[in-house]
Parts: structure tokens; sequence; C-alpha cells
């Protein structure tokens, strides 16, 4: 018997969610001996587990394990793509990773079912790749390509400019068999995956991510929407793509405090489900961020693999997808607070992970060298740590008390528990630490 190390979100029928760590001994069959303080039992780890666990009165309604193994980068020799699966029965479909995958007309190729291919991209965005990418879409096929090159910017996410993607696909003529492609970042991701859900009550559709933010994160799972003038990501649908093509490349133009920006959802990662991860990321920060094209590729895999797991578990956010979300309720209160467009999102959550870590340790759920590693590493990742002087304790409340994660008037928070990789999703916390953390970051 091999044994192994698998970190468990086991998600329970009440609001809460909760991690245990399962010493899992596997036969070659797959078939395993997890123990826990659950107590012991066989198991497929390929598969749900559904476990009774009788003592706290609690159904966990599904568990999978999420394996934590021992891997390395590939050399600076190997420059093999990466192919991730997100696993949702017939709506799967692969993410791609690699180094010049906008050359590989045939990836691209595979993806599109009819002979019409509509690009939506931006004014920043278009001019460096909508070239290689409609070369890519053409190379040896009749498939005729038009683009629509929308302003560049999150308030441009909203129902003015995604008609005008409407409007591009009716005077060209898109049919039914079409493919929309998302050629941008998340906020053309975003919008372009809606409109793709909603034309002709859905076209194929395929996402070019080119920003860390959207390659690690909004890609991937299916989420798709616009903003309303009273809230973000207000009017949207799950809609999910045929496939995702990461060209790391696309990188090397990024503004470095945008890299940093999707930094901080890799990091979000090794602490919600990933200890090997984050101790991964701790050793190569600054490979990271001098674009070393492995660690990239590296940290973008992890993070795919890791996101894709949680979505294929509960792709309409059920419970578990919520705790993709750690920081992401004091975040947006930042966002929302000084302004959207002011902090990007990932600094907005970077700030927002040092709060919640804050509220976990007060709460006495981890011990306090979690919150020392946090800080120094959204710190080498030139992340700010603290919310901004504007932010206020009232302000603060008044906006979270709004967030889509308020159920009967209770707000559910994503708070590390326990070990690193290690998080719950719950509104059964004692108010106090959360206000104290409020009191401890902002001056009045
Ligand atoms: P973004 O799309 O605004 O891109 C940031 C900036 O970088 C833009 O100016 C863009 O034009 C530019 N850019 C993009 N690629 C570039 C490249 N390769 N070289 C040079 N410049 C480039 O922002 P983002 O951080 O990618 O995404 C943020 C958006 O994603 C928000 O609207 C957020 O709500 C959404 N989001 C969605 C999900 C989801 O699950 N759907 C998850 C996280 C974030």
């Amino acid at each position: 018997m091999a044994a192994a190390s698998f970190t468990v979100p086991l998600q329970f029928t009440s609001h809460s969610t909760y991690n245990s760590k399962l010493s899992v001994f596997c036969k070659p069959n797959n078939s395993c001996l997890a123990s826990s303080s659950a107590g012991s039992r066989v198991l497929n780890v390929n598969k749900w587990l559904h476990l009774e666990r009788n003592s706290r009165s609690l159904r966990i309604i599904r568990a999978k394990a999420a394996q934590v193994a021992e891997e390395a980068p590939p050399s600076s020799s190997q420059k093999e793509m990466e192919v991730v699966n997100v696993d949702l029965g017939d709506r799967s479909y692969p993410i791609y990773i690699g180094s010049a995958l906008l050359d590989r007309p045939e990836l691209l190729q595979r993806h599109i079912k009819g002979q019409k291919v509509l690009i939506v991209t931006n004014t920043t965005v278009g001019p460096l790749y909508l070239e290689r990418v409609v070369a890519a879409v053409t190379h040896g096929s009749k498939t005729l390509v038009e683009s629509v090159i929308l302003p560049d910017g999150e308030k441009y996410k909203d129902m003015g400019t995604l008609m005008k993607v409407f409007d591009k696909a009716i005077e060209t003529r898109m049919d039914r068999r079409c493919t929309f492609i998302a050629l941008g970042g998340g906020v053309i991701g975003d919008m372009c995956g809606f409109a793709a859900a909603a034309f002709l009550r859905g076209v194929n559709f395929i996402q070019i991510p080119t920003t860390l933010m959207s390659q690690v994160d909004s890609s991937v799972g299916g989420k798709t929407g616009i903003n309303h003038p009273l809230g973000k990501n207000m009017i949207g649908a799950f809609y999910q793509p045929q496939c995702v093509l990461i060209d790391t490349d696309t990188l090397h133009t990024l503004p470095d405090r945008e890299l940093a920006s999707g930094i901080a959802e890799v990091v979000k990662y090794g602490l919600i489900r990933d200890a090997k991860f984050f101790e991964w990321q701790e050793k190569n920060m600054n490979a990271i961020l001098a674009r070393d094209p492995n660690s990239l590729a590296y940290a973008i895999k992890r993070s795919c693999e890791n996101k894709a797991e949680v979505v294929a578990l509960d792709e309409k956010e059920g419970g578990l997808r919520a705790t993709l979300n750690l920081g992401h309720t004091f975040g947006h209160a930042i966002e929302n607070g000084i302004g959207y467009g002011k902090w990007l999102h990932g600094e907005a959550v970077a700030a927002g992970m040092v709060m919640a870590a804050d509220t976990s340790y007060r709460l006495g759920w981890i011990d306090d060298m979690l919150p020392k590693r946090i800080l120094q590493i959204l710190n080498q990742a030139n992340l700010p740590i603290t919310p901004p002087e504007e932010m206020t304790v009232e302000k603060f409340k008044n906006i979270m008390a709004v967030d889509k994660k308020v159920a009967d008037g209770l707000l559910r928070l994503i708070l590390l528990k326990g070990p690193l990789g290690s998080c719950v999703f719950t509104g059964d916390y004692d108010q106090k630490a959360v206000d104290d953390t409020l009191h401890a970051f902002c001056q009045s």
C-alpha cells in the first residue's frame, strides 16, 4: 500500500464546509483506506464520497480528494503543452497551457464547430494578438472570421458595450453554429461568455485569456456576466466554454501591476486547498515576478487544476465553490468603497486575504505563523497588505452587509481553519473577531 496525504473539503448540509486532513493508504486498484477524525473507511479516491458523520448530526453530502502531490515545475529544456481537464460530464473541456499556442491552429480549430467565428477583444489586446488569432482560425480552413473591438476597461463591462457584440453578430449573420472567441482579460472573457450564452440562446464559445488573472481564474468555470450600475457582476449566466487556450507568452506584454493582481489569486489557491503549492510559491515568487516561463506555466497549471477540481464538484456554487472567494468579501468592500477601478481586483483580494487571516487567527482557528507567511508572500509579490486609508470600519460594515454571501441576515465568510491549505465557508463565527479585525486595520 502506498501512503498519500489528501486534503478533503467535507461539505455539510448545514451552512458550513469543513476541511479535514485525511491519511489515505492507496492500493494500486485505487481502493483506499482513509482515516481522519471522522473515522476510518474504505473509499475510492476517484469517486464522490458519501459519508455519515453522526456524532455531530451533520450529513456530509460530498467530498472529493484533492491530491497533494509532490510535483516540480518542468526543467527549462521542456516546453511541453499542459492540458488540464474541467470535468463536467458532457460539458467537459480542456484548458491548454503553454508557450506559442496561438501559433498552433489545430488547437483552436478542433473546437470550432461551424464556419463562422466572431472574435471579441478590446483596443489594447486587439492590436497585440488579434492578427495571430485570425491566422490560427483561418489557417487551411474556410472559416469566416469577424471581430468586434470593444473599449478597454471595467467601466465598459456593461449592457451598452454588450450590445455592440450582438450588433456585430447580427450584422455579420452569425448563425447557431458559430463560435464566439474571447481574446483578452477577465472583462472581455466575462462579457463575451455572456454574449455567447445569450446570442440565439447559446452558441459555441472559446476563451483565450491574456492576463494572469483571467488565466488562473476567470476563464475557468463558466461564470460570465456584466455589471449593473447598482452592482458588479449582477447580470450573468453560468456558461462553459468549449476550451480555454492559454498562451503563456501573452503575459510578456502584461503590465507588472496586472501581473501582481493575478498572483493574488494564485496565492489564494495555496491558502484554501493546496499547501504544497503555497510552499512552492514561497520558494519561487521571485521567478514568477521575473516572468520565468516555466515558473509561470507551473503556477497557471496548478491554479487551473485547483479551480477545475472545485468547479467539477460544485459548478453552480452550492457551497464548496464559495471557498474560492477567500478575501473577496473584504476585497469587494474595498473595491466598492473607494470606487471601482482605483484598486485592481487582485490588489483588493490581497488586502482582503490578510484581513480574513487576521479574523481566523483571532478566532483561534490558525496558528500565528500563517498570517506572517501570508504577509510575507504578498509583500514579496508587491501586493497591498492593508486596506486603503479611506476605508473606515463603518464603510466596511455597510458594504459587507449587502454581500452576496449574506443569507438570512447572516454574513458567511471564507476563513482559514486548521493547517495551511484548509478553510471553511461559514456563518458560524464570533462577530467580535471580525469587528476586532476591522478596528485593527482601519484608522477610523
Ligand atoms: P481586464 O480584463 O480589465 O485586464 C486588465 C488590463 O490588461 C486591461 O487594460 C486589458 O486590456 C489589459 N490586457 C489584457 N491582456 C493583456 C496583455 N496580454 N498585454 C497587455 N495588456 C493586456 O482585467 P482582469 O484582471 O483580467 O479581469 C478582471 C475581470 O475579471 C473583472 O471584471 C472581474 O469581475 C472578472 N473576474 C471574473 C471571474 C469569473 O469567474 N468569471 C473571476 C475573477 C475575475
